[in-house]
């Protein structure tokens, strides 16, 4: 597949495998001609270049919602704690300066529309209909039903609703991915596309 980045989307930071980066962009060109994007959790670009790139394409955009105080697992003394991402003057977490960085050296500064606040204030007055929503934001039961909530009724039919981090094996990772994921499907709202990695992809009827 041809997808002409302007950087190598492999070398921003982040918790993407390439082969779920790929299958990102291959769904968000394939839909995001009727209307925008929408992804929450950007960090520091990976999956935004991804998409944002198929969006570009496609004379789209995408709405890249974070807060950049980073998710649980990204705070001091926690496993994915990035010294690099912590702000010593506020005593926060910041991926934005990093997430920037990413957009502007990707040329995607006409593409992306950064949104730095929570999901559930962003969703508040939202009105635009998405062609596509990728949920990769906060992994605590709260965070990710509060995500599903706020986004999946945004979704255009024959849009895209796609679910990062799904471990069916408790023993492999966290669970609220994965309920948000059963969720949506027992809502018969959405049907199963397929699983890429721990990226799994439903279509909105
Ligand atoms: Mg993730």
């Amino acid at each position: 597949m041809n997808m002409n980045f302007s950087i190598d989307p492999e070398q921003v930071k982040g918790f993407l495998a390439e082969d779920e980066g790929e299958s990102l962009y291959r769904y968000a060109l394939e839909t995001t001609q009727k209307a925008p994007c929408l992804e929450v959790g950007s960090y520091c670009g990976k999956s935004t270049v991804y998409l944002a790139t198929a969006c570009r394409a496609n004379f789209s955009v995408l709405y890249a919602l974070d807060h950049h105080r980073g998710s649980e697992e990204h705070q001091k003394g926690e496993e994915y704690h990035d010294p690099d991402l912590f702000d010593q003057e506020t005593n926060n977490m910041d991926s934005f300066k990093e997430f920037r960085k990413t957009i502007d050296q990707a040329g995607l500064q006409e593409t992306v529309i950064p949104i730095v606040t929570s999901s559930t204030i962003a969703s508040k007055r939202w009105a635009t209909p998405l062609s596509m929503v990728f949920i990769d934001g906060g992994h605590s039961r709260e965070a990710a039903m509060g995500d599903y909530r706020s986004w999946a009724g945004h979704i255009v039919q024959d849009g895209i609703l796609a679910i990062h981090d799904l471990f069916p094996d408790p023993e492999k990772g966290g669970q609220a991915p994965y309920e948000i994921w059963k969720l949506a499907l027992a809502s018969g709202l959405f049907k199963e596309l397929e699983i890429v990695n721990t990226l799994g992809f439903l279509r909105r009827l």
